[in-house]
């Protein structure tokens, strides 16, 4: 089986030799005559799920439950299953994920490996924070199982490691009780960068839930527009799984649908479609956590060249100035994107030695790859998020630079130190050598 990343860019397929059963993993590792890399739902964006030698080591069919309390909403299943499994027993019961990023269609191997975060990230911090354990395969040792409490240094190097340290076999997750699986929710439009920042101090305290859409082309004083949605699980009502109705692109379009015209229209649409300032809805948590689930393959509508994602976060002093600079540089430059995500987040530290968030805001933007154009861009977020002493996000990036990467993760070492010999992928090449 061949497989790539979501934003197909780099294009580098690697080969997966999938597991079905745990037992088969001393033999899949000795096939390997090179280093291998831990492979998940491949929903990252850029070469950090990529093995560096092309050999995959397909975690997705080992997907068992082993054991569910549905008094206390622990579970623990194996690797390879998805989040969405999980809410498909979890929400009826009256159980949700203490904390999911903007899709479903994840394994719980690649949510560890990456200390995903989401939208209640100001409340609840990243999904690492609610792993109470998780069984570790290292070629050198074999099964070890780590919590905070048992081989902390090797838990902590494995959230948000990379996928480096070891193959995760299976993790102990503490669910979070819910009455409804429907969402109280408001979309609240604002008009610039400025109105964005002090209603999310005003408001983020009364949600669980928060974020923004950023019209990305407006410019002068309509800077940063767009439409903050935010909102809470329903005190009451049922608990229902949604009707699923999927959409699919169904070919590899030969060109980008994404362009500076298409980019015009949909923002100033999007931005203009809501005509009072606030909306209330009550909306199924499917559309509102997980949008883009139900488009299958929407990655196509980049074409063949790929896309990559721009995900940076700049802590709290600076990011109002620098996310205006951000903006700006993007809009002046004739760039945009149809996705550009703004969060604030809060200051709950994760374990994880690696992981991205920290208090202050991140925004996250899609662009079409265009050789030599999209990095240049990228060469000039890159000196304005490392001048306000922010990050990028590894499990989205195709370019960072080694340099940047070392400076702005300065304990990169400790993860290295703790990393599997026999694993590597084409991220962690770029970066560290
Ligand atoms: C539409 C969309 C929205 C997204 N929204 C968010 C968001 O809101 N917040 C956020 O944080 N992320 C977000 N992401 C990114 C995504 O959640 C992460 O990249 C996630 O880690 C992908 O998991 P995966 O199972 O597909 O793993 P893969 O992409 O296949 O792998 C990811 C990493 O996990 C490692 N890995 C996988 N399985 C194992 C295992 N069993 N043992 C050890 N290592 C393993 C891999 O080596 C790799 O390093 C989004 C992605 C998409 C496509």
């Amino acid at each position: 089986m061949k497989i790539g990343s979501w934003g197909r860019f780099p294009y580098s397929k690697n080969s997966v030799q999938p597991i079905d059963w745990l037992t088969q993993i001393p033999t899949v590792i000795d096939s390997f005559d090179e280093t291998y890399l831990p492979f998940g739902n491949g929903r990252s964006y850029g070469d950090s799920c990529l093995s560096e030698n092309g050999n995959a080591f397909g975690v997705r069919n080992s997907n068992r439950f082993l054991s569910v309390d549905w008094e206390t909403g622990i579970i623990r299943a194996e690797a390879g299953v998805l989040l969405s499994e999980i809410l498909e027993l979890s929400v009826p019961r009256g159980w949700f994920l203490a904390s999911t990023p903007g899709t479903k269609l994840i394994t719980l191997g690649g949510a560890v490996a990456n200390d995903v975060h989401g939208k209640n990230h100001h409340v609840a911090g990243t999904f690492g924070l609610h792993v109470r354990k998780f069984g570790l395969y290292r070629s050198e040792q074999g099964l070890v199982e780590c919590s905070a409490s048992k081989n902390k240094e090797l838990f902590n190097a494995t959230v948000g490691g990379l996928g480096l340290t070891g193959i995760i076999l299976w993790v102990e997750l503490q669910l979070r009780p819910i009455s409804s699986s429907m969402i109280d929710s408001q979309n609240i439009k604002f008009s610039n960068l400025d109105d964005f920042f002090s209603l999310s101090r005003e408001i983020d305290e009364k949600f669980d839930y928060t974020v923004a859409w950023v019209d990305c082309v407006s410019k002068g004083s309509n800077l940063g527009r767009g439409i903050y949605m935010v909102g809470n699980h329903m005190e009451r009502g049922t608990l229902e799984l949604p009707k699923s109705t999927k959409l699919s692109v169904p070919v590899d379009l030969p060109f980008s649908l994404v362009n500076p015209l298409t980019l015009k229209a949909f923002n100033a649409f999007y931005y203009n479609k809501q005509l009072s300032k606030k909306v209330n809805k009550l909306v199924s948590y499917e559309p509102f956590f997980y949008p883009l689930d139900s488009i299958t393959e929407w990655n196509r509508i980049y074409g063949k060249s790929g896309f990559q994602q721009y995900q940076c976060v700049i802590p709290e002093n600076n990011a109002q100035d620098a996310m205006k600079e951000i903006l700006t540089t993007i809009s002046t430059k004739g760039f945009g994107s149809f996705l550009a995500v703004l969060k604030r987040c809060g200051d709950i530290n994760s374990p994880g030695i690696l992981s991205f968030p920290m208090e202050g805001a991140t925004l996250a933007l899609d662009f079409p790859q265009v050789k030599g154009k999209t990095n240049q861009l990228f060469d000039q977020l890159d000196s304005i998020v490392s001048q306000a002493g922010g990050r990028l996000y590894p499990a989205k990036d195709a370019h960072m630079s080694g340099e940047f990467f070392r400076d702005s993760y300065s304990n990169w070492e400790i993860v290295e130190g703790f990393r599997d010999p026999r694993i590597m992928s084409k991220f962690w090449h770029r970066v560290t050598r």
